[in-house]
């Protein structure tokens, strides 16, 4: 299924360059980069560099660099190419091997200054030819089994096993596993390359002494943006799969939505909906999907706008394009239940008493030892023991909002009477202390002093964007809601979105 460009740009200039980069260095210039940016190998690369931080940085600055180079290109930008520059900044990857060879080049959070700048005068020198091959483990197979297919000597493997902890998983390879076996022109043993997990690789090669090293190394990935589109027919859900949409992402979509549209009883066929989310991806195979940076939904010809912002001070959150808060300040639910077991009822005939007692919470039944979160951001004021009640926490919001949170089973120990707390921060547990026939959280929501239904309170908006932030918060996110008005709607597949985001170092947006 081929991903079709969000639209066409003017990159023939840049784009002529890099093919007259890769051509003219040909094999060199992959051979050497890959080289030199394989974790471990005998570049002069520090062993505790972060060669495996290979996270993209989404600069502005990137794009802009981009576009420059893309209109006059010179050879002072030829050079600069060479430096670590967004992915996000780059054209479209449509031609084969191009993209490799340039993320060689260019893998960032690596030494750059082993690879050798590429200019059109300077011939560069022959590499040592290192000859890699790729060994699939098979049933019965050990490291010995292998080396000796491979021509290599058992002294070898004595080796390899000798060098450390990390190396002696080579003695436990699984059918199905695959080594890198590097030899050199003398048909020597020069290395290997294993991956001990999803994200990490046991790198064993020769050091300028040529004796044999191990090394671990987080194996690259990078980060790029996706968009999608598509109109409703029937769920949301199965709408949103239908054309590629992970799981993942249609959850989030329908929560960030969530306060403004009922994705059960409003949803309508002929809604739309449209998302750029991130993705983490390792030689064009995906590792995971990450937050979604912005999206739309167009219920019943309502539009609703949602984009990601992170503000100076590490706080991140979704906002509509005019800087309204699309979250509000306290959660519906305090902790994920499996069901409600008793309801708001001031006029309810208590279980226990078998007298009328007003039921001024809800019950939300969970396994004992939930977390049970503080619905809002406040200050705690009562934290112990209240008889029918149990373990209890009670919460002052503000002036008007309280909550309480009753029958648990133990608190977050670092909790006391005055602690400050933040919304969704665990609070305690779930449990069945005091009065309580059945492991629940029994949970208050009152406003002005009187218990209201937890379930069906208005509750009221987060802090919109602070003024001081007004212009980060513009500068931010106008890229992202541009290229959120350009998603193709009912094109199956993703689309890619060549975005450049600047996201301040603490928002730790992470994509696992
Ligand atoms: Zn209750």
């Amino acid at each position: 299924m081929r991903q079709r460009p969000l639209f066409k740009r003017e990159r023939r200039p840049t784009r002529a360059i890099r093919r007259i980069l890769l051509i003219g260095l040909g094999a060199f210039a992959l051979g050497t980069a890959l080289w030199q940016v394989l974790p471990g190998s005998p570049a002069d690369r520090p062993i505790d560099s972060d060669a495996g931080n290979t996270e993209i940085p989404l600069t502005l600055e990137a794009i802009d660099t981009a576009e420059r180079s893309a209109s006059k290109p010179s050879k002072a930008e030829m050079t600069a190419s060479a430096q670590p520059v967004s992915l996000e900044s780059r054209p479209n990857y449509d031609i084969p091997g191009e993209r490799e060879a340039l993320e060689a080049i260019e893998s960032p959070g690596t030494n750059t200054a082993a690879v050798e700048p590429p200019t059109a005068t300077t011939a560069p020198p022959e590499p040592e030819p290192i000859e890699e091959r790729t060994v699939t483990v098979r049933s019965g197979d050990t490291l010995s089994t292998i080396f000796e297919k491979a021509g290599l000597g058992y002294s070898d493997v004595l080796q390899v096993l000798d060098l450390g902890e990390e190396a002696k998983q080579l003695e436990r390879l699984r059918p199905g596993e695959t080594l890198v076996l590097m030899t050199d022109d003398g048909d020597e043993f020069a290395g290997l390359k294993y991956d001990l997990n999803a994200n990490t690789e046991l790198n064993i090669f020769r050091d300028k002494g040529d004796s044999l090293v191990a090394e671990i190394s987080d194996l690259p990935s990078e980060k790029r943006l996706v968009s999608a589109g598509g109109t409703i027919s029937g769920s949301l859900y199965q709408s949103a799969i239908d054309i590629g949409v992970p799981p993942a992402q249609v959850m989030q979509l329908a929560e960030i939505f969530g306060w403004k549209v009922d994705f059960i009883r409003d949803v309508r066929n002929g809604d739309q909906f449209r998302l750029i989310y991130e993705v983490r991806e390792r030689e064009g195979e995906r590792l995971g999907t990450g937050q979604i940076i912005a999206a739309e939904y167009v219920n019943r010809g309502e539009h609703y706008k949602a984009v990601r912002y992170t503000s100076p001070d590490g706080t991140t959150g979704y906002y509509e394009p005019d800087g309204s808060n699309l979250e509000r300040g306290f959660l519906r639910y305090p902790v994920d239940f499996s069901r409600i077991s008793s309801n708001f009822n001031p006029k309810r005939l208590h279980p226990i008493h078998n007298t009328v007692r007003p039921h001024n919470g809800v019950d939300l039944a969970a396994p004992t030892g939930t977390p049970v979160k503080s619905a809002g951001a406040g200050r705690v004021t009562f934290i112990g023991w209240k008889h029918g009640y149990g373990r209890v926490i009670q919460v002052r919001h503000d002036s008007e909002y309280e909550t309480l949170y009753a029958h648990m089973s133990g608190f977050n120990s670092e909790l006391k009477r005055g602690s400050t707390i933040k919304k969704s921060e665990t609070i305690g547990y779930v449990g069945m202390t005091g009065a309580a026939t059945g492991p629940h959280l029994h949970y208050e929501f009152r406003v002005n002093g009187k218990p209201r239904d937890p379930l069906k309170v208005d509750l009221p908006e987060a802090n919109p964007i602070a003024s001081k932030n007004r212009q980060d918060f513009l500068a931010q996110t106008s890229q992202a809601l541009d290229q959120l008005a350009r998603i193709q709607i009912d094109v199956e597949g993703e689309q890619p979105v060549h975005v450049a985001r600047n996201e301040h170092p603490s928002s730790g947006a992470n994509v696992d």
